[in-house]
């Protein structure tokens, strides 16, 4: 398969390149040539076919012979060690769980097929040692070190501000060792980023390392967020209802996903993106304005994105025609006050126990199916509630329990190194 930066689409990529570069020499995103479509004998047997096959179905297309079909599958091997269960709520309304992956968050899917590929790439093409290098607000770091952890040919270095990640956080950036270094610093995430870019564009730091990002727009990141949608239909095959799915967005990479996999021939009917007070896209779709602005703090604050970056992705899909695309979607923006109530009221009416991403998610599903009863409607969970521990235990007035693979890395020793401006940075990758 072939990629093509959406700046210009005379500028192709190989898959390998599109994985080690992330982004096209014009700044552009990647984005497959074509989007292939499932033959329907996929669909009628998808019930003999384990999670790995399913994936395998669904990807290899998109890597084509560039990952040697063995590898491949050992690569997705690897990636869906876990489960992905549709658990019921209410009555029209189940919940798709991805938080079941070591960092309890979906975004482990992503990091460890990405630190598949670029293990494999960086092997096979004897590249030297690739340096991933990241800035995080919380979950990205926490998934892609653990994503990354062992691989060869691999270092990872991770920036992420001091006392603004949570606890758990934390312990998921610095305690993992081996070829994983965390750098604390002395600023805010803003500051982390800054200095993230700056030594991309470094040429003594260039000259002496290969640099590399691990961040949401890498096509390899993106797309096997599509098993989630396929793995999910597996189990709600039978529903005699239309499918939609309400999915926590911030930087658009998962719905996006989501909306390839409908490209692709899965039978969901209707996506909602749903929005904390960060709502450029929920605008977007009422006034056909895309209008950016900076980014407000929440509760749900992997979504506080005031420039979803995959958002052209999802305008790609639907070839620019802004009438396909309302058919297709719908989005609602909540404020922090709802969604701590949502918490609250699934607790109290169904026991079930919410984070503050999930609860957007829930939020914008129950809007939907207010107008559109006939569906039946699934929100994504994209993180567990114990990563946001305070919210949710004052939302629902109790303790909440602490997973045992959770408690195993609160008590491993913490390992980072402070730095406080961007010759710090600079003096730690040229040693
Ligand atoms: C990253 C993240 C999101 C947003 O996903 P996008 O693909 O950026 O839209 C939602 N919830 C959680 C918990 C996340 O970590």
């Amino acid at each position: 398969m072939k990629y093509f930066s959406l700046n210009n689409r005379e500028n192709t990529s190989s898959f390998e390149n599109a994985v080690i570069k992330g982004l096209a020499s014009d700044k552009g995103l990647y984005f497959p040539e074509r989007i292939p479509q499932l033959p329907k004998g996929f669909f009628d047997k998808i019930d003999e076919l384990s999670q790995m096959e399913i994936a395998f179905e669904v990807i290899k297309d998109y890597v084509g012979d560039e990952i040697p079909e063995n590898e491949l599958k050992a690569i997705i091997d690897q990636t869906l060690d876990f489960n992905f269960p549709v658990v019921p709520v209410e009555k029209h309304i189940g919940v798709l769980e991805l938080f079941h992956g070591p960092t309890l968050a979906f975004k482990d899917v992503g990091a460890r097929f990405m630190a598949g590929c670029l293990g494999y790439f960086a092997k096979k093409g004897k590249l030297g040692n690739i340096t991933v290098l990241v800035a995080t607000s919380g979950d990205t770091g926490g998934a892609v070190a653990n994503g990354f952890l062992g691989v060869e040919g691999i270092d990872v270095v991770i920036l992420y501000p001091k006392e603004k990640v949570s606890g758990i956080q934390e312990k998921q950036l610095t305690t993992l060792g081996q070829n994983i270094r965390a750098l604390e610093v002395n600023g805010s995430f803003d500051d982390c980023q800054d200095m993230v870019k700056r030594a991309f564009l470094d040429e003594e730091i260039q000259k002496k390392r290969q640099l590399t990002s691990a961040n949401s727009i890498n096509v390899a990141r993106w797309l096997p967020q599509m098993f989630y949608y396929f793995l999910a239909w597996k189990q709600l095959k039978d529903k005699k209802e239309e499918l939609v799915f309400s999915v926590p967005s911030g930087n658009f990479g998962n719905i996006c996903a989501g909306l390839m996999a409908r490209e692709m021939g899965l039978p969901i009917k209707h996506f909602i993106a749903a929005n904390n007070t960060n709502d450029v896209v929920t605008r977007y779709l009422e006034t056909e304005k895309f209008e950016p602005k900076p980014s407000v703090h929440t509760i749900s604050n992997a979504m506080d994105i005031g420039n979803p970056s995959n958002f052209v992705r999802v305008l790609e899909i639907f070839q620019n025609e802004f009438k396909n695309l309302k058919e297709a979607l719908s989005s609602y923006s909540f404020d922090d006050e709802k969604t701590k109530k949502a918490i609250k009221e699934v607790y109290r009416k169904a026991s079930y126990v919410m984070d503050p991403h999930g609860a957007v998610g829930y939020l914008g599903l129950k809007e939907f199916l207010k107008e559109n009863p006939e569906y039946y409607g699934v929100f994504l969970e994209t993180a567990h509630p114990v990563k946001f521990l305070e919210t949710v235990e004052a939302a629902i007035g109790k303790k909440i329990e602490i997973p045992d693979k959770v408690k195993v890395f609160m008590n491993k020793e913490k390992r980072s190194e402070e730095i406080s401006n961007y010759d710090d940075l600079k003096q730690y990758l040229l040693k």
